[in-house]
């Protein structure tokens, strides 16, 4: 067996049905693509052979009978926490790896938002004690709002529950 990369060597693809997993894989700070929806299996195969990536799946075919040098993960729960789990266990996942460093919507890593994008907020927002992000590629500025907080503390939750899973055995899906 292959030594486990760091987490943040671990790249990742979701399948369609996953993309809302995605949203929190980039918000935990992973670099994270949704497959697009007039991809080929074939052609996702390839994409994620070529750039390294882990393919997260629910589709049990692909899964059984993977491409060549394809790294895929079968996800069969449908179900936020659980599937954070599996995740931490089957590949080191960390959910609190860098919060909110990626934007959730296109995976770019953000940049500290400029004083124009911070006076383009809400005044509430422009209250708190930042971080204040931006994303270069789509301009959505992310402030700790609510929203966020309560994302953070859903990822530290889940950090959580993986450190404290003594039986693996017990919670592990099969993977494939
Ligand atoms: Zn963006």
């Amino acid at each position: 067996m292959e030594p486990r990369p760091p987490p943040e060597a671990v790249r990742l693809c979701c399948d369609r049905m996953l993309a809302g997993l995605a949203r929190w894989l980039r918000a935990a700070g992973y670099d994270t693509t949704v497959a697009a929806a007039d991809e080929t299996d074939r052609a996702i195969a390839e994409r994620c052979c070529e750039a390294r990536r882990v393919l997260l799946t629910c589709d049990r075919h692909l899964a059984a009978h993977p491409p060549a040098g394809l790294d895929v993960r079968r996800l069969i729960v449908n179900d936020a926490d659980a599937q954070a789990l599996q995740l931490a266990q089957a590949l080191g996942i960390d959910w609190t790896l860098a919060p909110f460093t990626r934007c959730l919507l296109d995976n770019t890593p953000l940049r500290e938002a400029s004083a124009d994008e911070r006076a383009g907020m809400p005044p509430l927002a422009r209250e708190l004690q930042g971080p204040y992000r931006a994303c270069p590629a789509c301009g959505r500025v992310y402030w700790p709002g609510s929203h966020v907080r309560r994302m953070a503390r859903r990822l530290a939750q889940w950090r959580e529950q993986a450190a404290h899973e003594h039986d693996p055995v017990r919670h592990r899906q099969p993977m494939r």
